[in-house]
């Protein structure tokens, strides 16, 4: 095979322990060829090998976002985007705007309204002033909060209040109407349903299939929006993803767009296992993993839930809240957790289950270990996503366990986007040493793989590796960043390793896919508190390019 592009004169790092760094890749057939020194490399060029200077720039593996939910993330990009806007008067162009532009949408739908849009709390009656006459509703960044309109709160029959579960809140004015604010899932699913492709969320919210099974014409616009998310993603160097919800149906969109061309990114999903399912469910899961195992769109994993979230009190905590008598509640009683876990193991599946406090990681990691004195020890690399807090004892069992832990460096209050205000409220002091840890779980042989969990967070790579190496030390805890390589490998080849694809994807070798990312500068000279504002030059995905703003990788060789 000879090299159909050369990129040459960067700074490459390999993220491949037998060869760390290079000057040049060679690839073509969708494959990297070379890696090595400019001389050898640029030697393999023939007619028609395109040489790219990449001027001392940076050329990594591409990034391996390793929890995020594309649909969900993808669908929000085609609604309205109020992040910067301020005051009545932008917001109510904005709005007034996207409506005539959209008049069939049953709801006008927007995304990242600040908390501060307007000089005071956001009311339905200020909505109204906006538009009146359709239903429009706004979504605060971090999608805990969202704001309805009168029409949108009396079409989700949210106007007289609802009962909710502990933690939702529909709030009610004095006049015993809703204010038009809402606070959580629950409380304001009601309204998110009235745009119509509630389908879509059908991965994250049931694992069910959607039915009837939608139309040509409904998955030509779902593709769009999945569209919309993979250039987001594109533009931000990833080239793998894991997506966190999923279906059948998700797969199948996907494997479309990758017989259609459009198919950016290669993304693994799961059958997203729901506490009220039988055993035989799982069923169900091996036919996914069997139906779609190639390079591009793979399952092959089961998602679980273990617990829910600090904000609202529902992560399952080994002692009660501050202030409290509650702890939250594992979702699944823990003998029925180890029975499941035993069963997807046995069918030799993944595992990657959500557990946020110290009692759903604790039970999770029983869970892994169950399955193992069960069926034996083999190449499970069971994962835990988020890990807000863990009990010191369970530390090391990640490492003994080769248990994935999966983070997501912009998630710890005061890192990135979130306040510091979660930690005071829902950790004890006491807890803040045992809160967000990274180095410890790394330093114990946790295997650590790196993500966004985008739409909740900022999918951007590089602000997330800035939040990896600016993290200040919560009082009283140790410093639990790691060294820019180790943050860049949890990028890279830690997160194709923990998603079964290091033998595709992860590092710059030859025989491996050409994934690669040009990242606009020189990494390790580019002071950590300005990584988030640095560009990428170049995505390139199985060879394709799929993110090229300066036209690097265009035009005759
Ligand atoms: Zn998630």
């Amino acid at each position: 095979m000879k090299p159909e592009m050369i990129i040459t004169n960067a700074k490459v790092l390999t993220m491949d322990e037998a060869r760390p760094r290079a000057e040049a890749v060679a690839f073509g057939g969708g494959r990297i060829i070379a890696v090595g020194g400019r001389a050898d490399v640029e030697a393999l060029a023939g007619p028609g090998c395109r040489i790219v200077d990449a001027g001392g720039r940076t050329l990594l593996p591409g990034f391996v976002e390793s929890h995020l939910h594309l649909v969900l993330g993808g669908n929000e990009l085609t609604q309205l985007q109020l992040g910067g806007v301020s005051g009545f008067e932008e917001l109510a162009r904005f709005f007034r705007a996207y409506a005539a532009k959209n008049p069939e949408l049953p709801l006008l739908m927007a995304q990242g309204a600040a908390y501060e849009i307007l000089d005071h709390p956001v009311t339905r009656h200020d909505l109204d002033r906006v538009i009146a006459d359709r239903p429009i509703a706004m979504m605060s960044p971090d999608h805990h909060t969202v704001w309805a309109n009168s029409a949108a709160l009396e079409a989700a029959g949210l106007l007289h209040g609802a009962d909710m579960p502990a933690g939702h809140v529909v709030v009610m004015g004095e006049d015993g109407t809703a204010t038009g604010e809402l606070l959580e899932f629950e409380a304001f699913s009601p309204v998110l349903a009235l745009t119509g492709d509630l389908h879509l969320q059908l991965g994250i919210a049931t694992g069910g299939e959607p039915d009837p099974w939608p139309s040509a014409e409904q998955r030509a616009k779902d593709k769009e929006k999945v569209a919309a998310g993979l250039a987001h993603c594109a533009a931000h160097g990833i080239t793998s993803m894991v997506n966190m919800d999923g279906n059948r149906y998700t797969c199948v969109l996907l494997k479309e767009m990758e017989a259609e061309g459009r198919l950016t990114a290669r993304v693994k999903v799961p059958f997203h296992f729901k506490p009220h399912m039988d055993l035989s469910e799982l069923d169900r899961a091996s036919a996914m993993a069997d139906e779609f195992q190639g390079e591009w769109v793979t399952s092959g994993f089961v998602k679980m839930f273990q617990d829910g979230v600090v904000d609202s009190r529902t992560a399952y905590m080994l002692h009660d809240y501050p202030g409290t008598t509650e702890r939250g509640a594992p979702l699944f009683p823990p003998d029925r957790f180890n029975d499941i876990c035993a069963e997807i193991d046995r069918r030799g599946l993944q595992i990657a289950v959500h557990a946020i406090g110290d009692g759903a990681v604790r039970q999770t990691i029983d869970g892994y270990e169950a399955a193992r004195q069960r069926n034996g020890v083999r190449d499970s690399r069971h994962r835990i996503e988020h890990i807000e807090l863990i009990d010191r004892a369970d530390v090391p069992r990640l490492g003994a366990l080769g248990i994935t832990a999966s983070l997501q460096p912009p998630h710890p209050p005061g890192a990135m986007d979130f306040p510091m205000s979660s930690m005071e409220l829902v950790f004890h002091r006491h807890r803040w040493p045992d809160a967000f840890l990274t180095k410890t779980l790394a330093d114990h042989g946790a295997p650590l793989a790196f993500a966004s969990d985008w739409p909740v967070t900022d999918v951007s790579v590089m602000r997330g590796i800035q939040a990896a190496l600016t993290r200040v030390p919560y009082e009283g805890a140790g410093d639990e960043r790691v060294g820019l390589m180790e943050v860049l490998y949890a990028y890279t080849a830690g997160g194709a390793w923990a998603a079964h694809r290091d033998s595709l994807t992860g590092t710059l070798r030859a025989g491996l896919a050409a994934d690669l990312v040009l990242v606009d500068g020189d990494i390790e000279a580019i002071p950590a508190e300005q990584m988030g504002r640095t560009g990428i030059a170049l995505t390139i995905v199985g060879g394709r390019a799929t993110h090229d703003p300066f036209g690097m990788a265009q035009g005759s060789a």
